[in-house]
């Protein structure tokens, strides 16, 4: 059985407050048997330190070091205690032009200096309702799989959001979910059995307190990527306590 996760990605929001009272809430909580991630802005990172979840950031530079104005390297997240890194979110794709190719090589640099990349793929609306959604997903995986080979998949995470249901109240229904989650897997399993199996996959895309539990019971779906909810911090709570 696959331990679930379940990451808040705060996007660009928070503050130093919010990072304590998150602290404060999720360390007096005591939640067992689920890996608990908040993935805030990179300024916040270090006020995570001594969090007993993990800490994530929501992207890195491709590069190592040099003249890179504004952008941040996998070893400089690595000094700031980050273990998780999400990649190629449909935010950075969209807004930042990152394509399948770019989100790959990033994977792989992520992998390198030890973080565990968070893989986001999904398809926007119009790809959903022409129905091409699972080639739209299997082209993003691919990407990835032809940079890193199927073994690596043993060390990343992989985050099905549709673009459709992001920031817009409409949740994929679990089935839905269930559905491209599966897909992925069965995909994988092709290259490595054993390697898919144990792969996480969770969903992202207006999970509340309300709905998560719905979602995390389908048997593909192993925990959630939570923006919007995951400012709160009962709310982000009871999210990961949906999740055991
Ligand atoms: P919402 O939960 O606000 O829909 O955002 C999902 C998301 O993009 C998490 O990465």
């Amino acid at each position: 059985k696959r331990r679930p996760l379940v990451a808040g990605n705060w996007k660009m929001n928070g503050s130093v407050e919010l990072a304590k009272q998150m602290i404060d809430t999720l360390d007096s909580s005591n939640i067992q048997n689920v890996d608990v991630l908040v993935c805030p802005p990179f300024p916040f990172l270090s006020e995570f330190n001594g969090f007993s979840g993990s800490v994530g950031a929501q992207n890195l530079s491709e590069f190592n070091a040099g003249a890179h104005t504004g952008e941040v390297s996998a070893t400089m997240l690595k000094s700031l205690k980050c273990d998780f890194v999400l990649v190629g979110h449909s935010e950075r794709r969209t807004d930042n032009g990152e394509s399948d190719a770019l989100v790959a090589k990033k994977v792989s640099v992520a992998l390198e200096q030890g973080l565990t990349p968070i893989l986001c793929v999904g398809e926007p609306e119009a790809v959903r309702e022409s129905g091409e959604f699972f080639n739209h997903i299997q082209a993003q995986i691919d990407a990835v799989v032809d940079q890193i080979g199927i073994a690596k998949f043993d060390n990343i995470v992989v985050a099905y959001e549709p673009v459709w249901a992001i920031g817009t109240g409409k949740t994929a229904s679990p089935l839905q979910a269930q559905q491209v989650h599966e897909f992925i897997r069965q995909y994988l399993a092709e290259l490595d059995a054993e390697v898919a199996q144990g792969l996480r996959i969770l969903y992202g895309g207006s999970v509340k307190a309300a709905n998560a539990n719905e979602l995390f019971s389908q048997p593909d779906v192993d925990g959630g990527l939570i923006g919007g909810a995951s400012l709160e911090p009962q709310e982000f709570l009871n999210i990961c306590l949906a999740a055991k």
